[in-house]
């Protein structure tokens, strides 16, 4: 496992609170994830998870409270928004992949749009992370001739054209028929030992205990624990984490 660069917070929040509505779904979240930490975040349907992806790369505005990526707070538009969500790759359950385009087509898309790269160079690139990922066949493909598990390994391939800072993956596994899961979950434990910056919204627990420096539990908008996954799991200490461990393990 590489060691995190405590010194320097890739993401930090502060006193973070987002509401829908009269709903308090993020609570005085305060969290730094220094660089190449892998923290994995649990907990129970509905206590804020994909909430708190989302407001690190601006896809929900937060009500109050502070979001940096990099040392950088978050902007609320323009130029330097496409700069900040370049900055935070993002994975999703559903594969996202745009349909109309082939595989390689995907991954060369955003560079060339928004990073303004050649084409040629992207193109260069797009091949040399399909093969990272194991996928270099698939490159002249569309989406839906591809396996799940396929899909999801483009769309990291995707997200890493953009040289993210930072890696968020939410339930990025969830959506895969069992035998996909494994595959995917190799691609992501190469990026944490490569030193990537991950926030992982995850229910396997194998990859939590072999990848993650580090637990966030979450239950009702609060971070209620913040542990090692040999803590968390050996020895939790609230109870509602006791509970959601008891019903998953
Ligand atoms: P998790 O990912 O942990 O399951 P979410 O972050 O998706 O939780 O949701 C947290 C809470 O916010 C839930 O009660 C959910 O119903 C609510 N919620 C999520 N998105 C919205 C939305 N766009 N509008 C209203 N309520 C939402
Ligand atoms: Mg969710």
């Amino acid at each position: 496992m590489t060691e995190p660069n405590t010194a320097r917070p890739m993401v930090r929040m502060a006193a973070v609170d987002k509401f829908f509505g009269p709903l308090h779904v993020l609570k005085e979240i305060t969290l730094d994830v220094p660089q190449g930490q892998v923290v994995v975040v649990l907990g129970p349907s509905g206590s804020g998870k994909s909430t708190l992806c989302r407001a690190i790369n601006r896809l929900e505005p937060i009500d109050s409270g502070l979001i940096e990526v990099d040392g950088r707070p978050l902007p609320a538009e323009g130029k330097e928004l496409a700069r900040l969500r370049a900055e935070v790759g993002m994975v999703f359950q559903s594969f996202n992949l745009f349909a109309h385009k082939t595989i390689l087509e995907n991954v060369t898309l955003a560079p060339i749009r928004v990073r303004k790269q050649p084409a040629a160079e992207a193109r260069t690139t797009a091949l040399e992370l399909l093969e990272r990922v194991g996928i270099t066949s698939q490159a002249d493909k569309y989406p839906a001739q591809l396996s799940g598990g396929q899909q999801q390994r483009a769309a990291i391939a995707r997200a890493l054209a953009m040289r993210p800072k930072v890696m968020l993956f939410d339930e990025p596994t969830s959506a895969l028929d069992p035998e996909m899961v494994q595959e995917v979950l190799d691609v992501m434990t190469g990026l944490a030992a490569e030193g990537m910056t991950m926030l992982v919204v995850t229910h396997e627990m194998g990859f939590a205990r072999k990848a993650a420096h580090r637990v966030i539990f979450m239950s009702d908008g609060e971070v209620v624990e913040d542990s090692t996954p040999e803590e968390f799991f050996t020895a939790p200490k609230s109870g509602r984490a006791k509970d959601f461990l008891g019903k998953i393990l």
